[in-house]
């Protein structure tokens, strides 16, 4: 069933008691009603240049304004052309330097910002045990740990930098908010991670940027703080949130990137799906080619109860993708 028997002591700590809906109504600035959002505004996200496209993950009936990760045909080959390209920069690069070797293991220093409105915790102000937990979560997730392919990556917790400033609250994608916030904000290398978190606009749960070759200001992943571990978002509060965005952070597409067609999500080993998977629907099998839909990789739409791995050949990409952008 895709559970995760170790983490069971970790899911029961959820005080799933709120809705995320109703989370969500509470703290409506911002927010769009989904019908009419769904014809608005799309146009500005996809319209900015691929280096700094981000992609989310959304709710069933969530993702109101636009779905930021669902890229295009185009874009998808501009990225893999950007990577083949990194890739040889990089061999140039190291070949000049003097027999530089491509990291094998990577331990990521992670800066948390957390964004509040107020010292209350629906006005974002979550508890340090609960980014601790994240940072676990990430860990145990990126391992090999939870039942997937063991990953090149590790995490460290460096800072937890809190903001009050209702201005910034809650973080809507694509606003001019939130390049003000990442501007302030954002410390490191890219190969620091920066999260942040706070109540997020349209129901979305986060998003995150792609890598990129010259480091972009709004590098980094936002996180609904309600979905780390012992959160009230009901069904996505086991931090498998932080676990997909931080996949995308290191290039990773969506399982169901491209449909049925093409190099899908250009990773050999998952199955291609034709759409996002939301719930836990064992069994469903979408396209003709061979194998079920990966509803238990963290790069789909599940419920984190159901989402526990990534494949082999999604650890590979990340692995080349950090050497190609990441990398020292
Ligand atoms: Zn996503």
């Amino acid at each position: 069933m895709g559970l995760r028997p170790n983490l069971l002591t970790r899911r029961t700590a959820g005080v799933a008691s709120t809705t995320l809906a109703l989370l969500l109504s509470t703290a409506a600035v911002g927010v769009v009603p989904a019908a009419s959002a769904f014809s608005a505004a799309p146009a500005e996200v996809c319209a900015e240049p691929a280096d700094v496209h981000s992609d989310a993950r959304v709710k069933p009936g969530g993702g109101a304004k636009h779905e930021p990760n669902e890229l295009t045909l185009a874009e998808t080959r501009e990225r893999e052309a950007d990577l083949a390209a990194a890739l040889r920069e990089r061999a140039r690069f190291r070949a000049g330097a003097g027999a530089v070797t491509a990291a094998a293991t990577v331990t990521i220093p992670v800066v948390v910002h957390v964004i509040q409105e107020d010292s209350t915790r629906a006005g974002g102000n979550i508890p340090d045990s609960m980014i601790s937990s994240q940072i676990s979560v990430l860990n145990q997730s990126f391992s090999g740990a939870t039942g997937g392919a063991s990953t090149a990556f590790s995490f460290q917790l460096q800072t937890i930098n809190r903001v009050t400033n209702p201005s910034w609250y809650p973080i809507v994608q694509g606003s001019s908010a939130e390049r003000s916030m990442k501007t302030s904000l954002r410390t490191g290398g890219k190969n620091t991670l920066n999260i942040y978190l706070g109540e997020l606009s349209d129901s979305l749960l986060g998003w995150a940027t792609f890598p990129t070759r010259k480091l972009n200001s709004m590098d980094g992943v936002v996180v609904l703080s309600e979905s780390l571990p012992g959160g009230t978002a009901a069904n996505y509060n086991q931090g498998d949130t932080g676990t997909h965005e931080v996949g995308h952070w290191l290039n990773l597409y969506h399982t169901f990137q491209g449909g049925c067609s093409g190099s899908g999500d250009s990773v050999s080993d998952t199955a291609a799906e034709a759409s996002p998977a939301y719930q836990c629907p064992t069994g469903r099998d979408t396209c003709t080619a061979p194998g079920t839909d990966p509803i238990t990789n963290f790069m789909d739409y599940t419920y984190d109860s159901c989402m526990h791995q990534f494949t082999a050949g999604q650890a590979s990409r990340m692995l080349t993708a950090w050497n190609a952008y990441r990398a020292a």
